[in-house]
């Protein structure tokens, strides 16, 4: 998609503070940490949300949780994955991502 931010990030046209990247899904430090640890783990492909998984594209889905268990090791305290999925839950930019977050201990409340 030529207008979505992180599709430019994954061309070039943006740039990012890359932490991992293969053929299939790039992970880049999110530009407004809300922990010592915020990680965006991404398909490169498009896909708007959770939403829009489906038995087509949930291979790389799949993978993008193999990367966030191998960033995860990093983080021996623990880590939360959260896909803000739709504007009630505050999707800001729609192309699916997992943020990562941890570095220290996390909130309890899930919302
Ligand atoms: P969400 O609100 O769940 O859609 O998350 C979108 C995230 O993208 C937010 O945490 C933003 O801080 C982050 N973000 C927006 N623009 C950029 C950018 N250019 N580079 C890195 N992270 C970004
Ligand atoms: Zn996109």
């Amino acid at each position: 998609m030529s207008d979505c931010l992180f599709c430019k990030i994954v061309s070039g046209d943006i740039p990012s503070q890359k932490v991992y990247e293969d053929e299939t899904v790039l992970a880049f430090r999110d530009i407004n940490p809300q922990a010592p640890v915020h990680i965006l783990v991404i398909p490169k492909t498009h896909i708007d949300s959770a939403a829009a998984i489906t038995a087509q594209n949930s291979g790389v889905v799949a993978h993008c949780f193999e990367v966030i268990a191998q960033l995860g090791k990093d983080l021996a305290g623990g880590f939360r994955v959260v896909s803000n999925c739709g504007p009630d839950a505050g999707q800001t930019v729609p192309h699916l991502h997992f943020h990562i977050l941890g570095g220290r201990p996390l909130a309890m409340e899930m919302a």
